[in-house]
């Protein structure tokens, strides 16, 4: 297909708006999926995505769209780019590869958080967008407000935004019209030497690495060698194809084309996404701009209560490496928890879905602690070092400064909640940046904060204090110095390194007498009396105490009836036993969620 009659796009909206049912009435209305191969959303592979409706995995999509206006056929390409903020990179990585986007915004709730992130990250890669009103067939559908919406708030022309019921099938023609007639067809460079962008990279247990790329310039054919650009790594291509969407062994792809290709590549590390594949004998010069190296931002351990597990651990950690980049782990050793390892996520979603996978997949019993951001310290003798586990971070004597990273929040919310959510904010270390009107109903309020205060479950904080209402997205925008201290917690006179939080010295004392608290309700009653302290070096913040359990099972026991009191003994194994994930403090037996405390304190 020459490039004129190619189209690359990708759908972008938030999350629940109807991205993959519009993705699946595509791909039937174009045949490329017949109706009754048609499970709903076709392009969310995995299982663990379709029941927790996220898009975890990255897909294209070729079409060939036939029943043009213009009576000519054309191979449309879509692109799926994970909705989530977490994957900022890779959704980036995924819009360099298009021309245009659907901005997908649901007509009966509007724009929202997440649809403005993208929209953003659309607007830098220069693309197309052709706004999409979906659920049209909604009583609540209110086309006319959101349509002021995105005028307003996204400052893009919607008075030809489409109309279109995903669900219902209403409006799909037109958004094929639309994307053949808006979008530009991809630049002809297929003369100049090869550049193919990679914007996704899967490991196949048979094939090796699976890279998905778009042709930016030039020719790819099976057989030749490429060049990974920043990589360095050079593999003879074994099998070139097209995803229709299954896939489609094909001999050679141009310029404008998107496909993939195996070549026995080990691990994902070598063909990342954002890389720039050439050919060996004739490579580019110059590799596409923008590519970045991702690295982990919040770190956990993860520990298996049955300590036979930790090769399995292990095993399922370096799996999933294979075809997750991001994720890293290295083995850490507790006195509390024993072996595990300490692993490090571009952000929170991203380290539930590792967690999940973990546990599901490879059928392990794990506990994790508390996630806590990646610091920087200066040390007096003028190193930096990095601190991606709190209990890491060099003596106080010793330092000269802690930098933590910043986010830029933007929250979208009915105005109702607007006061409720500043509270929040201003109580989270935010900085107030901006506060903008959208509608007469909703107002974006934007925040500058630390990373850590969003890390610890700002979310849900969010969410509570807006009915569920309020959106929000965030992004990195760097470090900044403040005066940290660790705050450490000890029980039952032992020091418990997973419990430990690089805090700000004016939050400190609160976090502590709350966390000691929360902890004292989460770890049950031992044998014995547990003190719990928190402290900063030497000085004790916090101290509460659990009172011993024993005596009180015991005292129901009159006399000295030795096998009642053994069997009330036993019941009380059994009950521990059965409270699923804990782990041991010292001679504590204590709960997952006391690994938790620290994120359910306010
Ligand atoms: P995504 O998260 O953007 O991929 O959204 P989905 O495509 O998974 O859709 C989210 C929910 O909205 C699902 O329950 C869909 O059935 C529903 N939905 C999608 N499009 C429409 C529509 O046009 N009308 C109605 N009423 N529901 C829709
Ligand atoms: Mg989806």
């Amino acid at each position: 297909v020459p490039p004129s009659h190619i189209r690359n796009f990708c759908i972008i909206a938030h999350i629940d708006h109807g991205k993959s049912t519009l993705a699946d009435q595509l791909l039937l209305a174009t045949h490329s999926v017949a109706q009754r191969d048609m499970q709903a959303q076709y392009l969310d592979g995995m299982d663990l995505e379709r029941e927790r409706g996220i898009t975890i995995k990255l897909c294209a999509a070729r079409m060939r769209y036939r029943g043009a206006a213009d009576g000519q056929q054309y191979a449309l390409n879509l692109i799926d780019t994970p909705g989530h903020v977490d994957f900022a990179y890779e959704v980036s990585r995924s819009l360099a590869a298009c021309e245009g986007c659907l901005l997908v915004v649901d007509a009966s709730q509007g724009v929202e958080a997440q649809t403005l992130a993208n929209v953003y990250l659309a607007l830098e890669s220069d693309l197309t967008i052709i706004p999409v009103l979906n659920k049209i067939d909604l009583p609540g559908a209110d086309v006319e407000r959101v349509r002021q919406e995105i005028t307003d708030v996204v400052g893009l022309d919607a008075s030809d935004a489409l109309l279109v019921s995903a669900k219902q099938g209403i409006g799909i023609a037109e958004v094929l019209e639309a994307v053949v007639q808006r979008i530009p067809p991809p630049r002809d460079t297929r003369g100049d030497p090869l550049r193919a962008l990679i914007f996704d990279s899967y490991y196949d247990p048979y094939k090796g690495v699976v890279a998905q790329f778009r042709v930016m310039d030039g020719e790819l054919r099976r057989g030749d060698v490429v060049r990974f650009m920043n990589t360095r790594c050079e593999h003879p291509v074994a099998e070139l194809g097209v995803l229709a969407p299954k896939a489609v062994e094909v001999e050679s792809l141009h310029a404008g084309e998107v496909g993939y290709l195996a070549a026995a590549i080990k691990s994902v590390a070598d063909a990342r996404v954002g890389d720039t594949v050439t050919l060996k004998r004739e490579p580019a010069t110059e590799a596409l701009p923008g590519y970045t190296e991702v690295k982990p931002m919040v770190f956990c351990g993860m520990f298996t209560i049955d300590a036979d597990q930790y090769g399995g651990l292990r095993e399922a950690l370096t799996k999933l490496q294979l075809s997750d980049a991001a994720l890293s782990f290295e083995p850490e050793v507790s006195s509390a928890m024993g072996f595990g390892f300490r692993c490090g996520f571009l952000g929170l979603l991203h380290l539930e879905i590792v967690q999940e996978r973990l546990e599901r997949e490879y059928g392990l019993d794990l506990i994790t602690t508390a996630p806590t951001v990646v610091f920087r310290a200066r040390t007096s003798d003028g190193a930096e070092h990095v601190v991606d586990c709190p209990s890491k971070l060099p003596p106080a004597a010793t330092l000269s400064a802690v930098l933590e990273p910043y986010v830029r929040l933007e929250v979208i919310t009915p105005k109702e909640y607007v006061g409720p959510i500043l509270d929040l904010l201003q109580t989270r270390r935010g900085e107030h940046i901006e506060m903008q009107f959208m509608t007469e109903a909703r107002t974006t309020v934007v925040y500058d904060m630390p990373l850590a205060e969003v890390v610890m479950d700002l979310f849900d904080a969010l969410k509570s204090r807006s009915r569920g209402y309020a959106s929000m997205e965030y992004s990195i925008t760097g470090w900044r110095e403040n005066d940290l201290v660790l705050l450490e917690v000890s029980i039952n006179g032992e020091r418990v390194e997973p419990l430990a939080a690089i805090v700000h010295r004016a939050t400190a004392y609160n976090i502590g007498r709350a966390l000691v608290k929360k902890l004292k309700e989460v770890i049950p009653r031992q044998q014995f009396r547990v003190p719990i302290q928190a402290s900063i070096g030497a000085r004790v913040l916090a101290s509460e105490a659990i009172p011993a359990l024993r005596k009180d099972v015991l005292a129901k026991c009159y006399g000295g009836d030795i096998s009642r009191k053994k069997k009330l003994l036993q019941k009380q194994a059994k009950g521990k036993k059965r409270m699923k994930a804990r782990g041991s403090l010292g001679k504590v037996d204590v709960p997952q969620d006391a690994f938790m405390a620290v994120l359910r304190i306010n």
